[in-house]
Order: structure tokens, then sequence, then C-alpha cells
């Protein structure tokens, strides 16, 4: 991986800043209402502390491990933390109450530990549920039609309170193919909506990454997660 100097990762971030701006005036929105999640995986703690000092709003941790080695090292600056990667169920302990909100929640049996862990610390466990929109065997989330089940899950857990929705759509070649999985997402997010469990919000919609994020935020995204064009490609 390439050194980014401190001015290099303030350009980028400048630039990532000025696009949200843009694309939230095509879509009327106000760019207040969109936070910018720094998907910092595989990233130094050295380099996450720059660019924490930067417009970042929050960071997205994929793995618990660097989560703990970030938080430690106060690599924040005191922003807040969300877990944005795949959760076993083993590791719910150090997550809960670690990260401000935890974005990938995606089964039964993950909500159950979440709301025991959640319950033994006395505290309310934020969280969004992860939907696999193209139904990707690959890929982690829930299928659209076990979203509500899910959340009728979720209504029965006192200590974790269900904010919206996040989704990792397949990459695709072009905008519009982009935008047609932004819109299902902010489609389920509205019909949830309608279901008025009990711990659910609902105001939150997770979507976009470096490449996409315009897209999304003219389809309503409030977080978008962006890795790559502030870091540079992964080694
Ligand atoms: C890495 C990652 C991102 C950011 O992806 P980039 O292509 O680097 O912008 C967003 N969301 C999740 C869940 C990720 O793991």
């Amino acid at each position: 991986m390439k050194d980014i100097s401190v001015q290099e990762l303030s350009d980028r971030v400048y630039r990532i800043r000025h696009r949200m701006e843009q694309a939230a005036k095509e879509a009327g929105r106000d760019v207040a209402a969109i936070a910018l999640c720094a998907a910092c995986k595989a990233q130094p703690s050295e380099l996450v502390r720059q660019s924490a000092s930067l417009a970042i709003d929050l960071f997205g941790e994929n793995r618990m491990q660097e989560m703990r080695e970030h938080q430690l090292a106060g690599a924040y600056l005191g922003k807040p933390c969300h877990f944005i990667g795949h959760l076993q169920t083993n590791k719910v302990r150090q997550v809960v109450g670690a990260a401000d909100v935890i974005q990938s929640v995606d089964r039964v049996r993950l909500l159950n530990a979440i709301q025991k862990e959640a319950a033994r610390q006395s505290l309310v466990q934020d969280i969004l549920i992860e939907v696999n929109l193209a139904q990707e065997d690959s890929k982690a989330g829930v299928h659209q039609q076990e979203l509500k089940p899910l959340m009728e899950a979720a209504a029965a857990c006192p200590n974790i309170r269900v904010l919206g929705l996040m989704a990792i759509p397949p990459i695709t070649d072009t905008e519009d193919q982009a935008r047609h999985y932004f819109v299902k997402l902010r489609t389920l997010l509205e019909q949830a909506q309608t279901w008025q469990f009990e711990n659910a919000l609902l105001t939150e919609l997770s979507m976009g990454m470096t490449g996409s994020y315009e897209a999304a935020i003219k389809e309503g995204a409030t977080i978008i997660r962006v890795g790559r064009e502030i870091y540079g490609e992964r080694s």
C-alpha cells in the first residue's frame, strides 16, 4: 500500500464532500442529513486518526479486532464507530456497547445474542438490518421476504433499537443499475415503516460506496460507506 500524505487525504475527503453536496442538491435534499462513514478496514490506526480530523462523520469497521485496535489507539478522535462487517455470534460480546451501531444484523440468532449482551450491559444497542437485495448466495443479509419476521423478532428485544436498513448490492457497471437496488432498499424501508413495530425508528438507509454513493444519495441514503476513495485501493 502506498503512503498517503495528509494533504492528499484531505483533498480526497474534500472532493467526496463536494460530490455529496452536488448529489444532494440534485435530489433536493439537505446534505446535512447524509453521514459520511469511512470504511477503514485494513488501515493502520495512524491513518485512521489522520482521517478522523477531516470531514468524516463516523467510522465503519469490518472486524472486531481492528475496531478494538483503533479504539485503544484513540484513532476515531471521539467520532462514532459502526460495525459494518459480518458479525459472528461469538464476537457479539466485544462488539455490543463498543460499536455505536451494528449495521450488519441479518439473523434471529444474532439478534438474540445482541439482546442478551445488551441486557447484561444495561444498554440499548442500535442496529440496522442488512438486506441481501439480489439474493446472492455469497452475501450476508436477509432476503426481502425474511425482513418482516426478523423485525418482528427485534420488536421482542427490549435492548435493541432498529434504526433502519443497510445493503451491499452487487457491483454494477452503470449508475442506473446501481440505482435500481437503492430504490429497492428505500421502498423496503418505506414498507417497513408501515408495520409499526416496537423499538423501530426506521429513519436510516445505509447504502452507496466508492463509485455508487451519488446514486445512493439521490435515492435517499442517510449513511454512505466509502473506503477506497478515501484511503486508496486495499492491498
Ligand atoms: C469496504 C466496505 C465498504 C466500502 O467499499 P469501498 O469500495 O472501499 O468504498 C462499504 N461497506 C462495507 C460493508 C465494506 O466492507
